[in-house]
């Protein structure tokens, strides 16, 4: 799970997990549901097509979400919310400080509250909620580009992570800092990203792809990434031929 969101931007479908393990009969005392929500945990709740995916009228019995990533916290941080018969339950006395302890690590850094507060009232919902469908939007043109370019890609449902075929020419790939695994590479597509970046980006891919195909003397052919994105994103020619059919 934690590949496929990472690498691929996937929201696990929580109702599906839940139902189905209702369905396989375990009562809700016998399961427990951690939402991994590090990025998409703070972008979810502003997507105007997204219900209320992560929610605590589900049993789920936490949820967290990183500081650093969507609001832009300088120092690594987090939040973990839990119901409190988990924070009862974890928590204890701590002599030395002669209080009681609810956090997980115990000493942590009091400045990372102060820049989420900060970040959270600075950018107010409005401006969350815009930064968010601009991601969303510039991940949907990525994505385009690369699709009607002949490239295998790959957008997730409420992502701005766009995954593709990894290039062949390590230069890009480095100039870039693509993060590559196996067949696939990936983009996250943040608040930073403009459609003029994505427009060299994807020129230059071009570019170094044709010229990789001219080096092999015609013989270059897309990657196949269908394990990874499915038949239906990927491009390799083989691939390619079921798209225009009605099979
Ligand atoms: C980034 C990420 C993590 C790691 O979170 P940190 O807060 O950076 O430790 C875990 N899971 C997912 C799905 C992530 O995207």
């Amino acid at each position: 799970m934690y590949t496929s969101t990472t690498m691929k931007g996937a929201v696990d479908d929580i109702d599906l997990v839940i139902k189905t393990l209702e369905k396989s009969g375990f009562s809700r005392d016998r399961f427990y549901i951690h939402c991994d929500a590090a990025l998409f945990g703070i972008m979810l709740p502003f997507l105007k097509a997204a219900p209320k995916i992560i929610s605590f009228k589900k049993p789920i019995g936490s949820v967290s979400v990183s500081g650093h990533k969507f609001l832009g916290c300088p120092i690594p941080c987090g939040v973990v919310i839990t119901r409190s018969e988990y924070m009862n339950a974890s928590s204890r006395d701590v002599e030395i400080i002669g209080s009681r302890d609810t956090t997980i690590t115990g000493s942590r850094c009091g400045h990372a509250p102060i820049f989420l507060w900060y970040a959270i009232k600075k950018k107010g919902s409005i401006g969350i909620q815009n930064e968010v469908e601009n991601c969303i939007a510039n991940a949907r043109y990525l994505h385009n580009r690369l699709s009607d370019a002949g490239i295998g890609a790959m957008l997730n449902e409420h992502s701005n992570i766009v995954v593709f075929e990894r290039p062949l020419d390590h230069e890009f790939s480095s100039r870039w800092n693509l993060a590559c695994q196996g067949n696939i590479a990936h983009v996250v597509v943040m608040q930073h990203v403009t459609i003029q970046m994505l427009d060299s980006f994807v020129t230059e891919f071009l570019h170094k792809r044709s010229f990789s195909r001219f080096q092999d003397y015609g013989s270059f052919q897309p990657l196949c990434i269908a394990e990874k994105v499915s038949i239906a994103n990927c491009s390799c020619s083989m691939h390619n031929l079921y798209h225009d059919c009605a099979c």
